[in-house]
């Protein structure tokens, strides 16, 4: 096991990268950006080293800040967390040939599965259901149209190093097609570098369903089975759940097999998400695989028992996988909240500020990955999110009802937070019955905007 890792990251999931450094006896360095300083994680590190100013491009994405870090601090490893430098391949690469184990896939596997056309093609080599749609990315624009006509409108642009939802056009005619690809090409450019823009088929009322996996360096690859995460405003998740309600046991096992064959095939080591959406017969479409631990990782954690984080440090240290794929199983329900400090009356408007009260919930089955308190104050560089609720229960009813409970308990303020949101998203029909779609929180609140006016 390695003595000492240095945590590229911040806020809630460098306090849970910490805590699992603890529990296996590894000592946790943490960098930290200037706006940062004093942030309630850092008391937990080990050691602290200040790597620049609050700009993520200044400290946060500062490749050689980071590495200098690790250099001085005798670290081993480096653990990028999720966002800032956790999908980089060359960060990667960097560390390998400065000498530190990145946690994670290796550069290879990133980029197999990382780069959306790669990740298709391999799909199909081994059986994962992906969308019908081009081969490879488009270099004749009249191909691309004979193929959109096969399949059948409506269909997506979609960049093949697309991420957060950018760089996609919807196209639901030949013109508008045509169009969609000049469109996609420009904003990949601008975006990733790189203008390769591929088409598949539109689903309309789709769910998102995600399987998690684990992969070692000795080639063993198993699923911890799905989340359900269909409740999103512009592509962000607000709730996630696991096991996804209501889906046939046959063909979720399918899937998630088939994810994990995926993975395998990849020489992936780690943790990995293979992300679909799902139809109403229950069909599944892979959308992309996420190639690093996930925000809404804890679900899958209550519902498995087994700790994505520690386990993703021990493969990295080169230790095989702790369990087969014949003791997973899922036990119960669990449901996560993202609280995010925003207010959700104003166009969901970030609030940076003093957090001045702060009353967290508790009771059986209640788990709250947070670093706020009492006394943080949010600097407004950064994601809004200042925490995960979640909730453990035997089945999905009761693990409702105790989350709603839990966040009743839960106070903050001044700062507006989606706390009362969620509150009322728990009671949605749609989400009760478990049939909602990844389109109902924006309906729902449309319809809201329109009632208050009338
Ligand atoms: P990104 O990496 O930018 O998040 P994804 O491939 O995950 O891109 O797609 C983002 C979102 O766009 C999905 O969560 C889904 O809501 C929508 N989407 C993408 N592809 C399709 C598709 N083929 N049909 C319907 N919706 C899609």
């Amino acid at each position: 096991m390695f003595k000492r890792v240095l945590i590229a990251n911040r806020g809630e999931i460098a306090l849970r990268i910490i805590r699992a450094c603890r529990e296996l006896g590894v000592e946790a360095v943490c960098v930290y950006s200037s706006a940062d300083k004093g942030g309630p994680w850092l008391e937990q590190a080990d050691r602290t080293i200040c790597i620049g100013p609050g700009p993520s491009k200044e400290s946060y994405l500062k490749i050689e800040r980071i590495i200098a870090a690790a250099e001085v601090s005798h670290a081993e490893a480096i653990h990028p967390g999720y966002g800032f430098l956790s999908e980089n391949a060359h960060f990667a690469e960097v560390c390998r040939a400065s000498g530190f184990e990145f946690i994670g896939p290796s550069p290879e596997a990133m980029n197999a599965l990382g780069d959306k056309v790669n990740c298709k093609r391999l799909a199909r080599q081994t059986g994962t259901p992906v969308f019908p749609g081009t081969e490879d990315a488009i270099e004749d624009i009249d191909e691309a149209v004979k193929v959109a006509a096969e399949i059948e409108y409506p269909v997506i642009v979609k960049a093949r190093a697309g991420g957060g939802g950018r760089g996609m056009r919807i196209a639901r005619d030949e013109a508008e097609l045509r169009v969609g690809i000049d469109a996609a090409r420009q904003e990949a450019a601008a975006a990733f570098g790189d203008g390769g823009v591929y088409v598949e088929k539109f689903l309309e009322n789709a769910r998102h369903f995600e399987v998690q996996t684990m992969g070692d360096k000795h080639g063993h690859a198993v699923h911890l089975y799905e989340r359900d995460c269909s409740s999103q405003r512009r592509h962000q998740k607000l709730i996630e759940e696991a096991p996804a309600p209501g889906v046939d046991p046959k063909k979720r096992d399918r899937v998630c097999e088939s994810a994990a064959t995926l993975i395998r095939e990849a020489k992936y080591s780690g943790a990995a998400t293979v992300e679909f959406l799902m139809d109403r017969h229950q069909n599944f479409y892979m959308l992309e695989v996420n190639t690093r631990v996930q925000v809404e990782h804890p679900v899958t954690e209550m519902i498995t028992g087994v700790d994505i984080v520690k386990t993703g440090i021990r493969v990295a240290a080169g230790e095989e996988l702790p369990f087969t794929q014949k003791d997973i199983h899922i036990n119960g329900h669990a449901i996560e909240v993202r609280i995010n400090a925003e207010d959700p009356d104003r166009g969901f408007m970030p609030q940076a500020g003093l957090i001045e009260t702060y009353a967290a919930p508790g009771g059986p089955g209640v788990r709250l990955d947070s670093h706020a308190r009492a006394g943080y104050r949010i600097p407004p560089n950064y994601d809004s999110m200042i925490g995960k609720l979640i909730v453990h229960a035997p089945d999905r009813a009761t693990c409702i009802e105790r989350l709603k409970g839990a966040l009743r308990e839960f106070k903050i303020g001044p700062v507006k937070t989606t706390i009362p949101l969620h509150l009322k998203l728990l009671d949605h029909p749609d989400f009760r019955a478990g049939s909602h779609d990844i389109h109902y929180v924006e309906r729902w609140l449309k319809e809201t905007a329109v009632a208050a006016k009338a």
